[in-house]
Parts: structure tokens; sequence; C-alpha cells
């Protein structure tokens, strides 16, 4: 604050030097004015000095005229002739007139009549002029002699004395005493060094005062001072320099005009001496001044700071409190009527009004800040917005510098969180290492508000002392105050609420309370976004759980079908082709029985892995079923050729848990999009079945090619011709012969497989039908009239004395037929049939789709002296163990395992399946047995029965019971 006060005092100084300065130049300008007035009237004494004593001269002559005149009025010359009475009168005349050297009564050759004082007189010398004067009218004066006696410059006068008409004899002479005048010019000078002399038209010096000795009879016709004596005519007045070269005042005359010319006279004075009173009156005057000057300065400098300077500067400080925010600053001045008492006074109600008028925006802004996040808290769609939000609100409807939120991190170093924050150069926040430890990281509201769970507020950034490393940094972007309001909950910090302002001492109690309020409504904001968002996740999981498996984190099956929609509506877009690819990992349930479950999952998740790693991670690749997988790949001709070679990458190497090495086996199908299906549902069943085609078929891979799948017009055909077919008896049934594996010429049953012969595309596979009777519940007529039919011939061949046990083929959706059992159990009645010689076969997928049913309906099938046998069995989930459990008779080997029982692992599956089942009390059938080793290889594994064509392929009856009679003796005779 010094500055600014001491300019002040500086101005004012200023000011007073201006003052003086002008009342300086005034002296000055009068000191010239009174100068040149002084040198003027000095002058004029000179002028009228010299024409004063000039003038006496003239005076001296007037007077020796009329001396003259009077000497001859009235008288007759005679009375010269008294020579005493003479010179009697001419001494008196002579001591009147003192600037006379003498004056003498003159005979025309020269000689003296009388005198005024006796003198010797050279008459022979002044007989030229006296003859001279004589002639002469009126006076004549003479040259300039000096006296012989006493060395006086002397200038005689003359004038003759006329008595009549006679011509005159007498002249009166008078001796001018030069020197006379020059003294009385001195007398009569004004000053000391006043100067005066005479000089003849020559040049010569007359008469000089002072210092006569020197100066008289000098010549000074070369001088410039006698040269301008001459050019002003011998008269006037000037300033210029003397005979001795100093600068004078000078006044010059014409004396008297003497036979050799006129006589000047001039008179001179020191100019100092007429200006030294103005001098002198100036250097008082300034000097008088100059103290004045410095006694004001004075009082200015120290006195005026009191006086002036002090409250002016109370006044301003309070002026400036004001504007930066500080509404509370009053000068505290006592209006004491005077202009600066009354400026107090006015600053003072103006800050008043500013206060009130400051308090009731900042409330407003304070309630706009609040409403405003409070609208932000409805409407938020996530914490990070409501924080942002918050933050945003608060500096913009608040009009503060910053604000941000943080977060409580509960670490060794007590970190915080910097969850949102905003304003100008927020960005200085990054990296800053705010913590809410009990030092100086943790120095600033933030952290301090974060510890204790209490508000802070800062009133002044500059005037704290630890406010955290930062508070330089703070304040140089401008902060001034702050306020750190703690997020409670369950009364402890988690976080905190920061605000900063521009102005120092803005947060008023009133703006505090609406800032806590507004950090409690953040508080509820905060916490409900959190359990919105946790109930949120849990709704993500369960739906994630819903279309993804657990175990591998691949979509499954939902997700493989709305992937697929996706796919197909690109297609239809683009006219694209695509494969959809299932690959089916057999044998898991048995790997699983071995590892566990947990192992089962570790394969299946490993498999999944290397999928996705062969394939380049480019397909979409679900997990369909706990043993299948299905792959989405647009179609070239590579892609589909590619799959064997993939599935072999992947199976190459075996799979480990628990550092067992596991084999795997997969079989893939591809159902083509659209030349297969176009809907999602028949790509994901049709790749399915050719996935399962391609495992009965011993191939890696196999494309889709069942006719009757087709949604066509041809299976629709189909499917109400298979309706007609089975009430027209267009269905046949054919049998084929199961055969003890120890001796081959026992045949221990025979298995009902139905064949349709279509009136027009002639034998219809069951393969392609079956599955379409399964589709469109035809499947319990047709069950139905093959059971029929098998019962008729069980009763036929039992009245022919040839009994043979027939096996039916019956579907899952049998098993759920609550008619079912009941129309089983008429059989009897309406065939004349045994129950007891038909037996059932039923795959184990068709059990698990409801166990407890199916155990009630198969223990009433077993009551009833029927067999049950598991079909195909390998191909499915069900454990061993858990079909011990039910009345089952035997297991029907699969044939795509005997068919690959050449490799030992088939081999070693085979025959643990027997000596399993073997344990548990079932018979073993296996199916398709073609060759010879592989009967020989399932007698030495102790397996039951034989089916196969090795023995004899399914066929109608009659050719049946030939096959029978022929086959049975071949056997015998074997
Ligand atoms: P399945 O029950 O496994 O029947 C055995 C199938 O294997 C028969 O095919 C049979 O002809 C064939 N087969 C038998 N020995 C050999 C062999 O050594 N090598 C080869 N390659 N194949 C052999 P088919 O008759 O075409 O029947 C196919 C499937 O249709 C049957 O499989 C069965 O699941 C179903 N099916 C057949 N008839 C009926 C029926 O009346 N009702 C029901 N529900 N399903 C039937
Ligand atoms: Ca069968
Ligand atoms: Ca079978």
């Amino acid at each position: 604050m010094g500055i600014h006060f001491s300019s002040l005092r500086l101005r004012i100084s200023l000011l007073l030097g201006v003052i003086l300065l002008y009342v300086v130049v005034a002296i000055c300008y009068r000191t010239i004015e009174r100068r040149d007035a002084d040198i003027a009237k000095a002058l004029e004494a000179l002028r009228t000095q010299a024409a004063l004593v000039a003038d006496q001269q003239s005076g001296i002559v007037q007077e020796t005229r009329d001396l003259a005149t009077f000497l001859f009025i009235g008288r007759d010359p005679t009375p010269f002739a008294r020579t005493d009475l003479c010179s009697q009168a001419l001494a008196r005349f002579l001591k009147r007139n003192q600037a006379l050297d003498n004056i003498r009564l003159i005979q025309a050759d020269g000689s003296v009549l009388c005198s005024g004082r006796a003198a010797a007189f050279d008459a022979a010398k002044n007989r030229a002029f006296a003859g001279a004067v004589l002639n002469e009218p009126d006076v004549l004066a003479g040259t300039v002699t000096i006296s012989t006696t006493d060395g006086k410059r002397i200038l005689p006068i003359g004038i003759a004395i006329r008595t009549g008409a006679q011509a005159p004899s007498l002249l009166l002479l008078a001796s001018l005493d030069l020197g006379w005048f020059g003294r009385r010019l001195g007398e009569a000078s004004l000053q000391g060094g006043t100067r005066m002399g005479l000089v003849d038209s020559q040049g010569n010096v007359l008469a000089h005062y002072p210092d006569p000795a020197r100066m008289v009879g000098k010549k000074i016709s070369e001088t410039a001072f006698f040269q301008n004596i001459l050019a002003n005519g011998g008269q006037g007045t000037g300033e210029q320099p003397g005979l001795d070269g100093q600068l004078r005042l000078y006044a010059f005359t014409p004396f008297t005009y003497a036979s050799g010319g006129p006589i000047y006279l001039w008179a001179g004075i020191d100019k100092n001496t007429v200006t030294a009173a103005a001098d002198h009156q100036l250097l008082s005057g300034v000097a008088l001044w100059l103290g004045l000057a410095l006694v004001s300065f004075l009082v200015v400098w120290f006195v005026g700071d009191r006086l002036f300077i002090r409250p002016v500067s109370v006044i301003t400080e309070t002026a400036r409190k004001l504007s930066s925010g500080d509404y509370l600053a009053r000068t505290g001045m006592v209006a004491d009527g005077s202009e600066v008492g009354e400026l107090a006074a006015m600053v003072d109600r103006m800050a008043a009004s500013m206060a009130s008028k400051a308090e009731i925006l900042r409330l407003n802004r304070a309630l706009r800040v609040l409403s405003g996040c409070s609208k932000n808290i409805v409407l938020a769609q996530s914490e990070e917005a409501l924080l942002d939000e918050t933050c945003r609100t608060i500096v913009e409807a608040g009009n503060y510098l910053m604000a941000w939120i943080t977060f409580r991190v509960q670490d060794d170093a007590k970190s915080v969180h910097i969850a949102a924050r905003y304003g100008a150069n927020i960005s200085w926040l990054d990296g800053v290492p705010i913590s809410w430890s009990d030092d100086h990281q943790g120095g600033g509201p933030t952290g301090k508000a974060l510890r204790t769970g209490q508000p802070q507020l800062v009133q002044d950034i500059a005037a704290e002392l630890d406010l955290g490393p930062w508070q330089e940094k703070i304040y140089a972007l401008g902060s001034r105050s702050a306020v750190a309001l703690p997020l409670t909950d369950g009364g402890i910090a988690f976080g905190a609420l920061t605000i900063h302002a521009a102005q120092a001492h803005i947060f008023n109690p009133e703006e505090v309370a609406l800032l806590e309020e507004l950090a409690g409504n953040l508080t509820f904001g905060i916490l409900t976004q959190r359990s919105k968002q946790e109930r949120q996740r849990a709704e993500e999981r369960v739906e994630r759980l819903a279309r993804f498996d657990t175990a591998t984190d691949l979509p499954n099956a939902l997700e493989l079908v709305s992937s697929l929609e996706l796919v197909i509506r690109r297609s239809l877009a683009n006219g694209g082709q695509f494969a959809l690819v299932t690959m089916h990992i057999e044998r898991l349930l048995d790997i699983q029985d071995v590892i566990g479950m947990a192992g089962a999952d570790e394969i299946v998740r490993q498999l999944a892995q290397r999928v996705s790693a062969v394939t380049g991670g480019v397909h979409f690749i679900a997990r369909v079923a706990r043993d299948a997988f299905a792959m989405i790949m647009p179609l070239d001709v590579e892609s589909l050729a590619a799959i064997p070679r993939y599935i072999e990458a992947i199976t190459e190497v075996p799979y480990e848990y628990a550092g067992i090495p596991v084999d795997i086996q997969i079989s893939a199908g591809s159902a083509v999009y659209p030349e297969h299906a176009t809907d999602p549902d028949a790509l994901v069943r049709r790749s399915d079945i050719a996935a399962r085609q391609a495992w009965s078929q011993g191939v890696i891979h196999n494309l889709y090619g069942g006719e009757s799948e087709r949604e066509s017009p041809e299976r629709l055909t189909l499917l109400s011709d298979l309706r007609q077919a089975i009430r027209t008896d267009q269905l046949v049934l054919f049998y084929q012969p199961k055969v003890s594996a120890q001796s081959p010429a026992v045949i221990t049953g025979a298995e009902a497989l139905v064949r349709w012969f279509h009136p027009l595309h002639g034998a219809v596979s069951p393969a392609s039908f079956i599955p379409l009777a399964e589709q469109t519940g035809l499947i319990k007529p047709l069950t139905y009239a093959v059971i029929e039919m098998a019962a008729r011939q069980v009763a036929t061949w039992q009245h022919a004395n040839k009994p043979m046990r027939v096996a039916v083929n019956i579907s899952p959706q049998n098993l759920l037929d609550p008619d079912f059992f009941d129309f089983v159990s008429s059989l009897p009645e309406r065939t004349g049939a045994a129950l007891s010689g038909l037996d059932l076969e039923i795959t184990e997928t068709a059990l698990m789709s409801d166990p407890e049913r199916a155990r009630q309906v198969l223990e009433q099938f077993a009551r009833q002296g029927m067999r049950i046998f598991i079909d195909d069995f390998g191909t499915g989930y069900s454990s061993l163990a858990y079909l011990a459990t039910l009345p089952i008779y035997a297991l029907k080997i699969d044939r795509s395992f005997v068919m690959r029982m050449n490799e030992p692992k088939y081999q070693t599956i085979v025959s643990s399946t027997i000596s399993l089942a073997h344990g548990l009390g079932l018979k073993v059938v296996a199916e398709g047995v073609e060759t010879w080793e592989q009967a020989e290889f399932l007698r030495d594994q102790q397996c039951d029965d034989i089916q196969g064509f090795l023995y004899s392929s399914p066929k109608a009856a009659e050719e049946f019971v030939e096959w029978c009679e022929v086959e049975l003796q071949t056997i015998h005779t074997r």
C-alpha cells in the first residue's frame, strides 16, 4: 500500500511545486520588469543630470553675456578706468559662479584690464582669440587650454562689450573650469560608480570623473565608445561598454559649442548598481518562496499523511475489499462533515447496500444450484453422470470457480479418488496427490472434510497457513475461498464435494447451510445410483446367465439363435450364404465320470479356446449343449472343406485336466443358409442332425443332407403322405435278428424296423420320416401302428410255434403319452399276443426328458414281462449308474462305437462299457456289427448279443423266418 500513498504525496508535492514555479516565474518577471524600469529610471536620471550640467554651463554663458551687457549699459567706457572697482565686481561674479576658474576684462590687444582674481595671463597668446571675440556678435568659445599653473582644463568663453555704436574694444573672458563640471557631475551622481566625462569633437577627453589624472587629455577618437557618441549625434541614452570595456548605462548631450566644434558630455553608471536592488529583491523573493515551498512540502509530506492521505487510504482499502467481495468491509470513519468524511460515510452506506444485495444474490444462487442439482439427482442415468452434472451445475449456476467430487480410498496412503470435476483450468487436479491423511497432503479442505466428516470452510486462501502443497497453485488459478462438504453414509465420510470461489469471504453461514443440504441430496443420489447399478448388474448377470454359458463364457443356444437371426437378416440384405457348424464332443459324459464335472467343464473351456484359436476368433461360437458347440461361418468353397482340418487341429493334442490327458472326439455337421434352412431353429436342428450323422457315418464332418427335413412343399406332401401311409398300411415292418455273441446260432430276438413303401417315391428311410413324425405329432399313430403290427406278428409266430421276441423302437414322445400304456395293455386282447413277447427300445435321451415319469412307465411295462433296451447307448448324456436304477434289460452299444472298434480307444470304451453294464446286471447288445473281427472282439469281451449286417439286414417277416431257418442250419453246420 506504500506505493499508492507515496504517489499521492508525490502528486500533492508536484502540485505544490507547480504553484511555486508560477510564483518564482512571476517574481523573475517582476524583477526583470523592475530592472528595466530601474534602468530606464537611471538612464532618465543620467540624461537629466547631463542636461542639468549642460544647462548650468549655458547658464554661465548667459550670465557672462548678461554681465557683458550690464557692463555696457548706460555707461561710457571710462568706468573701466577704475580697475579696482572692476576687479571687485568680477571677483563677486566669480564667487557666484564656481564653474569659472576666472573672469577677466580684456582689451583688444589681449591685455587684462581687470580680473576676478589675480592670475597670470599670457596676453600675446590670447590676442588672436580676443580679436575673434570682438568681431563676434555673441559669445564665442575658444579652445580648451591647460592651465600652466595648476594643470586645470579651461575652456575660454569670450563676449565683446558693446558701448554705443562704436566698435567694441573690450571683451569679457570667462574661463570655464571643465574639471569643475566633471566634479559637479560626480557630485550629482545617483550612486557610487558613476562616471562622467567631457570630450571634444576630436576625441580629446576634457574632463573625467573619477580618476581625472589618468583620463583627462586622453585621445579616445578611435574607441567604440566615442564612435557611438558620434553615431547618436552626441545626444541620447543607452547601454554600452565604457572606455574600460565595462557595460554601463550612458547618457550623452552636447555641452557647448567651442570654436573647435561641439564638446560632448557623458554620464554613465554601472548597470549592476542600477539593477542591484531588483536583483536583490529577486534573490530574496525567490529565497523566501523556496523556504515557504520547503515548509509546505514538509507539511504535505508529514502532516498531509495524517490529514488527507490516511483517510483516503482507509477509504481506498475499504473499496478494494468491497470489490473483492468482502461486503462486510467498512471505513469505520466518523462523518465529521468534511468531504473525506462524507465520502467515507457514502462508501459505508454503499457497502451496506451491496452486502444486502450480495446476500440475496448469493442465496438465490445457492438455491439455484440446489434446485439444479436436485434435478440432476432425479434425472441422472448413472452415478458418473450425476457427479459430472453436479459439478457442472455448481460452477455454472452457482458461478463458482471450480467444483470437484472426491471419494475416500481405503489404502495405506489414504489416497483420494477424484470422481468428477468442473471449472476453468480444472485439469490442474491431474495427478495432484490429495490425501485424507493427517499431514501436509491432507491439509486442504477436501482432505480434512474426508478425515473429519465435518464441513470445511476456508474464507481466505491467501490468509490460511497450510492448505496442502498446492495452495499457491490454487491461488494462482484464482481461487480465494473454498468449502468442502463431506458426503457421509452411516456417519462416515465416504466422499466430499469441494467448491472453490474466486472471491474471499464469499461463503456465509446461510450459503454453507444450503450447500450442506446439497451435499446431503448428492449423497442420497449417489447411494440411489449405486443400488440401482447393483440391481442392474444383478439383472445383467441373470441376463448373461440366460444368454451365456458360465463354464466357457461363450454364448449359449439362446444367444446363438439371436445371432443367427441377425446374420440371416444381413444375408437377406446382401444375398450372402453361411453355414452353421455344430460340433459334438463325443462321450463327454464318460469323461465326466472319470474327471468329474469341474474337469469336464475345464475340458470344454480348453476346447472353446482351441476352437477360437484355430478359427482365428473370427466366427461366432456358441455352446449350444453341454457337449456341443455351434459356429457361424461365412460360406465359401474352402470354409466347409476346412472344417475337418479345424477339428483335427483341435483334437490332435490331448487335453489335460489335473495331469490326466484326455482324448476328445468331435463330430461336426453343417447346415447351410439358405440351402438347408432359412430360419435359426431349423438351421440349429439340421446342423445338429448332420453332426449326429457324421458320428454315425464315422466321418469328422458331414454336410446336412436329409431331404425330408427341408421346409419345402415336398416335405409337406411327405407329411400328409405319411399320415395317409399310417392309415392305409403303406408301412411295413422289417425284422433284424439279435444273435448270441457266444453262440450265433441262438437267435435271442428281433428288432422291428419300420419301412415305408411310398407309392411314388418308393422306399423311404425311417431316418428321414421318423424325425418328421416326431416333429409333427404323427409319431403317436405311427408307433401305435408299428406296435400293433409287431404284436400281430408275435401272435402269428406264437401260433406257428416259432416264438420270437420282437423289440419295437419307441420315441421320447411315446413315453410321455398318457394313453400309451393303456394302448399297449390292450394289445393282447386285440392281437392275441402276450406282452412278454414284446420288447421296447428306447434312447437314453428319451429317458432324460422326464426321468421320474420314464421310471414309472418303464416299471409298468417291465411288470408285463416286456424287456427294455437302451438304444443307441453312448450317444446321449445318461450315466450308467443312473440307468442301472431303472428296470432295464440291456444296453445297445451304438453302431458308431462298434464301427470304430479297430481303434484301441474305442475298444477300451466298448469293453469297459460291457464290463460296467455286466457289473450293474445289464445285458449288452452291440449294434451294427458288420465284420467277423468286430464279432470276435465282442465275443471276447463277453458281449451278450450281436445285431448287424454280418448276420442279417432287416428283412420282411417271411424272409426273416426263412433266414432264421437257413441261417440256423448254416450256423449249426459251421
Ligand atoms: P436303430 O433303432 O438303431 O436301428 C438300427 C438301424 O441300423 C436300422 O436302420 C438298421 O437297418 C441298421 N443296421 C442294422 N445292422 C446294421 C449294420 O450292420 N450296418 C449298418 N450300417 N446298419 C445296420 P433303419 O432301419 O434305417 O432304422 C433307422 C432308425 O430309425 C432306427 O435306428 C430307429 O431309431 C428308427 N426306427 C426304425 N423303425 C422304427 C420304428 O418302428 N419306430 C421308431 N420309433 N423308430 C424306428
Ligand atoms: Ca433300435
Ligand atoms: Ca440303435
